[in-house]
């Protein structure tokens, strides 16, 4: 590959600095369009099935998903199945994480009546969109993605596989498939949205003449963007750092405790320079209606033992309803069977309709 096709490799991913710049610059505006027209949107976000939902994603994106579903936004969610082997070698119980994450979506409110939710893997045309997309990004671009970076320097040494240095292009398939132009997600993802809305504008001036087929898809971020885990570094179901929203009270409380602060204790709010502290401090607001400052301010001298009881009692508050309706639908063998097959067989509807336009804008068609 020599060249990118709308431009010299390089000129068109931008920073994760310029990407998150864009999305807060947008948000304002998104929310505008969304109480004024809530059907101009739709939303295709998601997660891969490799352990329970945490925090992070709950205050991360879920509940953003939640809200956009219950304002009649169009919503679908992957559970992103082969993604599962970007990063390892062994997929383990797919279908067992499959199953948490599902039930996660619903305790947390997203409405299979209003959200579709689908496994990658039951929807073979999505994939077929990787062929023309691969085309239409340089090896360069994917070398220099940041997330992939990360995902690879989390694996230990690992090899850096084509399925992992692909992981953009394959999530932009994902967001396409379905012409998504809304995606709430955590900051990680920033530089994967960049890769779909530059395919997405490259296979337009390509293909599709005039009217552009697919969208440029925004961002849409929460007011918790990074939630830290015990470790100060991203909560993530891999790094062993996470709160499951599903976890048991005990198991959540020892948790907070062994939460990594400094040795300040005066508690204030500085995202920059007491992450750790700052990132109890705004779980607990989100968990209060408070804002982090106040939360601070409360405290004072008090120490961070005191904010981790205040935030350990707030959590475990604000959590019980999802717990609980949890463990009611846990108890159900068919909810989340039925779910999927619903999911899948409408994600498949959307994804046999653009692959057969895709080909037609590509002149493949009989
Ligand atoms: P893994 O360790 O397997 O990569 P993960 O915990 O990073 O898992 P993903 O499935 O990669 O979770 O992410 C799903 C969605 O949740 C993405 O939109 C991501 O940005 C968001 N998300 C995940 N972790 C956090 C976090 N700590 N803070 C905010 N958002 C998050
Ligand atoms: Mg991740």
């Amino acid at each position: 590959m020599t060249s990118a096709p709308d431009g010299p490799p390089g000129a068109a991913l931008g920073s994760l600095e310029l990407a998150a710049l864009r999305a807060r610059q947008r948000a304002q505006q998104i929310e505008e369009e969304l109480a004024r027209d809530p059907s101009r949107f739709r939303v295709l976000t998601g997660e891969r099935p490799t352990g329970p939902l945490h925090l992070g994603h709950l205050f991360g994106t879920v509940e953003n998903r939640v809200r956009l579903q219950r304002s009649g936004v169009d919503t679908l969610l992957v559970v992103a199945d082969y993604q599962v082997i970007t990063d390892r070698d062994v997929a383990g119980d797919v279908r067992g994480a499959v199953r948490e994450v599902v039930l996660d979506y619903l305790a947390a409110g997203l409405d299979p009546e209003l959200t579709t939710i689908f496994t990658h893997s039951a929807v073979p045309a999505l994939h077929q969109l990787l062929l023309p997309f691969l085309s239409l990004v340089t090896v360069a671009e994917l070398d220099r993605n940041p997330t992939v970076k990360a995902e690879l320097a989390a694996t230990g040494g690992r090899a850096l596989t084509g399925l992992l240095l692909t992981y953009p292009v394959h999530q932009a398939a994902d967001i396409l498939f379905c012409r998504a132009n809304l995606v709430p997600v955590g900051r990680d993802q920033l530089p994967h949205l960049e890769t779909t809305r530059t395919i997405a504008r490259r296979f337009n001036q390509r293909y599709a003449g005039a009217e552009p087929f697919f969208p440029e898809p925004d961002a849409l971020l929460s007011t918790a963007p990074v939630v830290l885990g015990t470790d100060g570094a991203k909560m993530s179901k891999s790094a062993g750092n996470a709160i499951a929203l599903g976890a048991d009270t005990d198991t959540t409380v020892r948790a907070i405790r062994s939460a990594r602060t400094d040795g300040d204790r005066h508690i204030t709010y500085e995202p920059q320079r007491r992450p750790e502290v700052a990132n109890l401090l705004l779980l607990t607001g989100l968990c209060t209606g408070r804002t982090p400052q106040e939360v601070a301010e409360d405290i004072g001298g008090r120490g961070a033992g005191v904010l981790k009881s205040l935030l350990a009692d707030a959590l475990l508050d604000y959590l019980a309803p999802l717990r609980a309706r949890r463990a009611e639908l846990a108890a159900d063998p068919q909810v989340v069977h039925d779910v999927l097959t619903r999911g899948n067989a409408r994600a498949n509807e959307l994804a046999d309709e653009t692959i057969r336009e895709v080909r037609r804008l590509m002149r493949m068609l009989l």
